[in-house]
């Protein structure tokens, strides 16, 4: 077979290059995932295709799980749905022992389908219609309020119904990590938070059962828990002190880092990033450090999303073709989009070849396939040469690309899940021309076209 032959560039040398042929690799290739060929995988369930490890799902839930109840008597997690809603991943959590934490109606309904009982349920976010409160309240659900007019809808819908509804106020707040997340629920320094629970509690039709927050997310810095968790418990305080009302449940939210690498930071994220036990001890001590007697500790409850499931995700894709820009600098293209990789827009994923590779690696643009100028997933990593063909897998992938992917001029990949005993299970199928255009309705003078 002929070579492939390449017009030589030349190219101005950067400082830091080992020598002119350019960097030795470091890298390995990725050729299998848990056991299974990243090639068999490929050709059965094509490319792209996103791969989930249960097993790994479950390693780092229960290592999460464990960080917090060496501490802390009463600990529960609730799987953030929009993390990624996929039902046998939610169902890995729920079978753990996770509740559902959702934030908006279809959530909610999937939630409900999936089995979770109505009343370990926890609705957040900015957008339940009176439609989903009726429910939440029927479900005896725990509705995290998030505004005043949720709550005067919620009252006015209750009234002369005879029903109670279990609610939580969520709370923001400053915890020196700017900018600060004030858009959800109610502030505390301002004393909006306090106006809430005393509007509840004088409400007979309301039960505030806990106090919610989630700071914001890819958290790096452990004492803004801290903090949050030292003003949830002064507010837990002073309830308890001027109206007699006990809540139940601290709910710190969630926001702790995956160890993916985010873009613009200079080290990576492995080297960097709080683990379990930092996040955990500093809500603890917080919540230890306050006084409650043992009886009245509420219990804890965490809705820990990317950083449970980020790892566990692989993307594999295809070389569709390498080239040259008009400055010299090499291109490679896959067949792997941002519409597919939204976490691309925020983390430089780490991507391995899956076959063997030269050894010299050259500083190239990774480019998906959509006819997009902004469509690149790296805009400049060292990387063996790829070739046409060549594939690739790109790691820590399991949060939120499954819930906030596009179906952009072409088709969302099948997403399989390798179970713990190494069997290869597709969770969700490869879209069809057929699954996308049957939404859609064509009026009667519309359906023929003759040209
Ligand atoms: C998105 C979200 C989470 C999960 O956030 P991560 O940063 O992925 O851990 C938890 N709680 C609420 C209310 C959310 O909106």
């Amino acid at each position: 077979m002929k070579p492939d032959y390449e017009r030589p560039v030349i190219q101005k040398l950067n400082a830091g290059l080992l020598n002119k042929f350019g960097s030795r690799s470091l890298q390995q290739p990725v050729k299998e995932i848990e056991g299974v060929p990243v090639s068999s995988l490929m050709e059965q369930h094509g490319s792209p295709l996103f791969v989930l490890s249960e097993r790994t799902i479950r390693q780092t839930y229960r290592r999460a799980l464990r960080a917090f109840t060496m501490r802390y008597p009463k600990v529960q997690f609730a799987w953030s749905y929009k993390t990624n809603y996929l039902d046998a991943i939610c169902n890995i959590f729920h079978q753990e022992g996770s509740w559902a934490e959702v934030v908006s109606g279809f959530e909610y309904q999937k939630a409900i389908r999936n089995g979770v009982p109505g009343n370990l349920i926890l609705f957040n976010g900015p957008d339940k219609s009176t439609e989903d409160l009726r429910l939440a309240v029927d479900n005896r659900s725990l509705i995290h309020l998030d505004h005043f007019d949720e709550l005067y809808t919620l009252i006015e819908m209750l009234e002369g119904t005879g029903k109670r509804a279990r609610v939580a106020i969520r709370v923001n707040m400053d915890t020196g990590v700017y900018p600060q997340w004030d858009r959800f629920g109610f502030n505390y320094e301002s004393g909006e938070a306090w106006n809430a629970i005393m509007k509840i509690v004088t409400q007979p039709n309301l039960e505030l059962e806990g106090l919610h927050c989630h700071i914001g997310t890819y958290m790096l810095t452990p004492s803004a828990y801290a903090t949050a968790a030292q003003k949830l418990c002064q507010l837990m305080q002073t309830t308890a002190g001027k109206t007699g009302v006990r809540v139940k449940y601290l709910d710190m939210g969630g926001g702790f880092c995956s160890s993916n690498t985010l873009k613009g930071t200079y080290l990576q994220g492995a080297d960097v990033i709080p683990s379990f036990d930092d996040y955990a001890e500093a809500i603890v001590s917080s919540i230890m450090q306050f006084g409650f007697r043992p009886e009245e500790l509420p219990l804890l409850i965490l809705e820990t999303g990317r950083a449970l499931i980020d790892e566990a995700g692989y993307l594999l894709g295809t070389v569709l073709a390498s080239k040259r820009l008009s400055d010299g600098r090499r291109s490679t293209i896959l067949d792997i989009g941002v519409n597919i990789l939204f976490t691309s827009f925020w983390y430089n994923h780490r991507i391995s070849p899956a076959q063997e590779f030269t050894q010299h690696n050259e500083e190239m643009a990774l480019y998906g396939p959509l006819c997009m100028n902004i469509d690149c997933i790296r805009e400049s990593v060292s990387l063996p040469l790829l070739k046409k063909g060549d594939r690739v897998v790109v790691h820590e992938v399991g949060a939120y690309n499954m819930t906030q992917w596009m179906q952009f001029i072409t088709l969302r990949p099948a997403v399989v899940l390798i179970d713990t005993s190494g069997s290869v299970q597709t969770i969700r199928k490869k879209e069809t021309l057929e699954s996308i255009t049957s939404q859609e309705i064509v009026p009667d003078h519309l359906k023929a076209c003759k040209l």
